[in-house]
């Protein structure tokens, strides 16, 4: 690998003038990336990384190197690795925002107010999850929000849009209304697509209702040079049989489901994921038939076998 700059700050070379910063994460996988896209009126940064206390430093350190000016941002969902500095790189280079117009509603809805997390634990709770948990995922939630500093009013867009020559395609699933790059064979995928781990397709208090379906629905129309594409697909129907293994007769939640797809052995912050997890896997077996969702007299939603 060919990098610029010391471990912290890395700017690898890719294809077609690409560049891909690599910036770092608290919590698991460490890092994310951004890329940034060479165009003739200076460059497109796309997504921006978590808003770490430090990321104007980082982004200036970032922005040193580079040749040309940031000319816009782009951001292809609104969780917090990828708009949560989208404020400080904004400010720091004048340069316009583009969000979806979906995602950027989502955005707003989820980050804008502290009350939301009374919002995800009332369906944290519904779906199952024990009271003794709910201090610690509501503080993992409290923590991320303070690091989405998005940038309001952003330029919204849409798929079929063109950015700098670059057409934006939507991809669905890890988020209603992900966006991703493509032009000359060359895709930008945000978290449609990741090399060694499976996006989290959960489902969450008002994203679409069958966010899986969504999902493999776009992965089966993506042109696939890598075969990635299939390789997750098979990894959701793989998933999906285990999950209708785990239902009999027995009425269960979400929360109760999550322990035989995902084991026992997880922090309160990766139980709330494996949840939404388990709960858009449901919705897409109720969908196949293979699942019936039910609510009980005091609210708990539960899925048995059919
Ligand atoms: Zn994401």
């Amino acid at each position: 690998m060919t990098t610029l700059g010391d471990s912290t700050q890395v700017l690898e070379p890719l294809a077609g003038g690409i560049l891909r910063a690599t910036l770092p994460m608290p919590s698991r996988p460490g890092h994310v990336h951004s890329y940034l896209l060479p165009g003739a009126d200076g460059w497109t940064v796309v997504d921006t990384g978590l808003g770490l206390p430090d990321a104007l430093d980082r982004w200036s350190g970032i922005l040193g190197r580079l040749d040309l000016s940031v000319a816009r941002i782009f951001v292809t969902h609104f969780h917090p690795d990828h708009v949560g500095a989208a404020a400080d790189l904004a400010e720091l280079t004048g340069a316009p925002v583009y969000q979806g117009a979906l995602d950027y509603e989502q955005c707003e809805r989820t980050w804008h107010s502290s009350a939301r997390q009374d919002v995800t634990w009332a369906w944290l709770r519904d779906n199952g999850v024990p009271a003794g948990e709910e201090a610690e995922m509501r503080t993992f939630g409290e923590q991320y929000q303070r690091m989405t500093r998005y940038a309001p009013d952003p330029l919204l867009v849409e798929a079929g849009d063109r950015l700098d020559g670059w057409e934006l395609v939507a991809a669905p699933g890890h988020a209603d209304g992900q966006l991703m790059l493509f032009k000359d064979g060359l895709l930008v995928a945000g978290d449609h697509l990741l090399p060694r781990i499976s996006p989290a397709i959960g489902l969450w208090p008002d994203s679409n209702p069958d966010p899986l379906g969504d999902y493999l629905v776009a992965l089966a129309e993506l042109p696939d040079p890598l075969g990635r594409a299939a390789e997750l697909i098979e990894h959701h129907r793989a998933r999906l049989d285990q999950l209708a293994a785990a239902l009999d007769g027995e009425r269960r939640t979400p929360y109760d489901l999550s322990f035989p797809l995902f084991g026992p052995e997880l922090t309160a912050a990766a139980r709330r994921f494996a949840v939404t997890e388990t709960a858009s896997h449901l919705e897409r077996l109720v969908r196949d038939g293979r699942a019936e969702r039910d609510t009980t007299g005091d609210g708990l939603i539960v899925y048995r076998r059919v």
